[in-house]
């Protein structure tokens, strides 16, 4: 037998296995595993405490957050929270009798040892998708053989908050956009209707955040989606709150700019779900001489066969083709980004502020020939790359309690925090009159940077300590972020030194969480982009109330957004360098600074907090032996 072989095998598709099998169904429970509420939620089931009970909750959660808990999709076409079955169910037993000094390790979504680190170490080390470079291109049929997994970013480090997480990126994305269209110009040139439209597809998971983010903007939305159930999803979510994602839902384009024509001249503010293919709409716009505002996309382009839906054929029989002919189906996917973004170029070339929302669409048709693909850029460069040099960032957390009373709780406290960050302060009010809590854990999320994250995360644990809040809360991020990615179509496109590709920054970020306390930790290929086209690391990290989560969140939460400061301020972005500057951090080769003066930092944090929201955090501890006990 010669090793070597075996591996071509599995690239030819040899030894693909069956859904079923891949998914090891046979474990399959017989509902979703259920998130304990009520007082059950209030006390930890597991041998090492709330360390690996947020672990299992934060799985579940996902499950109940995702898009279809039995075949553990959870977003972003195929991102998954586990391998299958059997690994899931393996991985909670392990972490239920994991000693409060042992990590569990996880390869890809299946449980791979566990041995004793120490009460510093994450519980749990994750990583997922991971391809030697040039062996990349097969990626799939390592997949297909059982070898591997698509773990997105949250779904596979298990901190995926359903359509919030992704709700307040997009309104800062849509608005920033917006800012930028009307400074153009050719605005003056746009008709009242065009001045109010945003356009875009896709109602996923993620995507499906988009009607609702526009109308927080003020503008009238219409977002194509071949999927008439998700279409449904979303005109049903939020109505009975009184804040439908989808106002409108339509077969027929026509009726689609109709019903916002009228909305526009009345002056008011919708969204609107039509049942049709990107491609349609946007050649409808063309053909009509109709430029919106602002135009982007957010269908699954990252993943040509199980992502996005080809045109010319209706969703069902694309679902069908998918398993029977996948060549056919990709062959049809193929044209259809091709004339995708050509649309999307045109559009742009006609005035529309068109960016690209991070799901590859424009390397997608790049590759299939389409020259002008890049002739529109990416939204971090257009609007977060300044952001990042701040170390600011999407942070979220969820509520272990599984009472949206405490989320409403870190939102008054968050508030008196950042009462000056007008921004912030808005998107909770809007937060709280938009975005109905989901299935899973209550969760909530903002931007916040260098110092807010820290003081945040501690502030937190000292209510958690205080009984303020009813049980701890896990503090986590995704990979829209400064210091922990590198993905050159999106996070790290045009750096300024053109290291967009270089893989160190992610392994650096992720080290520097491990050994400074993050609960769990992960390593991925892939989010947003698909694999090879990105690297990224994550960090959860819990507070539990005790003064060593406190001392560990310290660590965690000013190393996180630091490293995205220390990355831009590595790649020459001057604004990076002086928040370093501000702050007196030692920037190597970019500053004299020394020595990082982390007490005077802490004892910053400390008078903060008490100053701004009246909470007193625990002194920092002088014997962090102690705290092992
Ligand atoms: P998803 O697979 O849940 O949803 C995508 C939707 O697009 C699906 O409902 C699908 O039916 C629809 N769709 C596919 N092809 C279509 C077509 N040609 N015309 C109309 N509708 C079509 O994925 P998601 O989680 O919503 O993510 C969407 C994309 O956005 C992914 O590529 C993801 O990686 C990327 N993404 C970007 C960000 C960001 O911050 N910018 C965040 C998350 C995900």
């Amino acid at each position: 037998m010669n090793y070597r072989n075996r591996m071509e095998e599995i690239m030819s598709g040899k030894h693909r296995l069956s859904e079923e099998d891949r998914l090891k169904m046979d474990y399959l429970p017989d509902d979703i595993p259920p998130l304990p509420k009520g007082e059950d939620a209030l006390k930890p089931s597991t041998k090492a405490g709330w360390e690996t009970e947020a672990i299992i909750r934060a799985m579940i959660s996902n499950l109940h957050n995702g898009r279809d808990w039995e075949k553990l999709y959870i977003y972003g076409g195929s991102g998954k929270v586990a391998r299958d079955w059997k690994s899931f169910n393996e991985t909670v037993e392990l972490l239920k009798t994991l000693e409060p000094n042992e990590t569990l390790f996880l390869q890809s979504g299946v449980p791979y040892g566990k041995m004793q680190t120490t009460r510093w170490a994450p519980r749990c080390v994750i990583t997922n998708s991971v391809i030697v470079p040039h062996w990349t291109p097969y990626f799939e049929e390592f997949v297909a053989s059982g070898l591997s997994v698509y773990g997105q970013m949250t779904a596979g480090s298990f901190i995926f908050i359903g359509l919030q997480g992704i709700i307040q990126g997009t309104y800062e994305t849509i608005a920033a956009s917006i800012k930028a269209a009307e400074k153009k110009q050719i605005y003056q040139e746009f008709s009242n209707f065009e001045k109010k439209l945003v356009v875009s597809a896709g109602l996923g998971l993620m995507s499906g955040a988009q009607p609702l983010a526009i109308k927080m903007c003020e503008k009238i939305g219409i977002i194509a989606e071949v999927n008439p159930h998700l279409i449904d999803r979303m005109y049903n979510t939020g109505r009975d709150q009184g804040a439908p994602y989808l106002d409108y839902k339509t077969e027929s384009i026509e009726e689609a700019i109709k019903i916002a024509q009228e909305s526009a001249e009345k002056g008011e503010v919708v969204s609107i779900g039509v049942l049709c293919n990107a491609i349609d709409l946007l050649q409808y716009l063309v053909e009509e001489e109709i430029t919106p505002l602002v135009l982007t996309d957010q269908t699954s382009a990252h993943d040509l066969l199980n992502g996005y839906y080809p045109m010319g054929i209706s969703y069902d029989e694309a679902d069908i083709m998918r398993v029977e002919s996948p060549e056919e189906y990709l062959e049809r996917s193929k044209k259809t980004v091709v004339k995708h973004v050509s649309l999307m170029v045109e559009l742009n070339k006609r005035g529309a502020e068109t960016f690209d929302y991070g799901n590859n669409i424009r390397q997608q048709a790049y590759e299939l020939g389409v020259e002008d693909a890049f002739d529109y850029s990416g939204f971090v460069l257009e609007y977060v790359r300044p952001l990042f040099c701040e170390g600011k960032g999407p942070f979220r957390w969820m509520a272990l309690s599984n009472d949206p009373e405490d989320i409403k709780i870190t939102d008054k406290y968050a508030k008196k925090l950042f009462y000056d960050d007008t921004q912030l302060v808005n998107w909770l009010e809007l937060a709280d009159k938009y975005i109905p809590f989901e299935k899973g854990l209550p969760a909530r999320v903002f931007w916040a940077g260098f110092v807010g994250r820290a003081a945040f995360g501690m502030l937190m644990n000292k209510l958690v300590s205080e009984g303020i809040l009813k049980a701890p809360v896990v503090i986590g991020r995704d990979h829209l972020d400064g210091g922990s990615v590198a993905s050159p179509n999106r996070e790290t496109e045009g750096m300024k030194d053109g290291s967009d590709a270089i893989g160190d920054y992610p392994i650096i970020n992720l080290l520097g969480n491990a050994l400074s306390g993050a609960t769990w930790v992960s390593y991925h290929g892939g989010g947003g982009v698909g694999v090879g086209y990105s690297l990224h690391a994550g960090q959860v990290i819990l507070a539990d109330g005790t003064r060593l989560s406190q001392e560990k969140l310290f660590r965690v939460l000013t190393w996180d957004p630091l490293s995205a400061v220390l990355r831009h301020a590595a790649a020459g972005y001057e604004k990076a360098i002086d928040v370093g500057n501000e702050h007196k951090l030692v920037i190597p080769g970019r500053n004299e600074i020394r020595e990082f003066d982390y007490e005077k930092l802490y004892d910053h944090i400390v008078t903060l907090v008490k100053d701004r929201t009246g909470v007193e955090l625990f002194p920092p501890m002088e014997n962090l032996e102690l705290s092992l006990k």
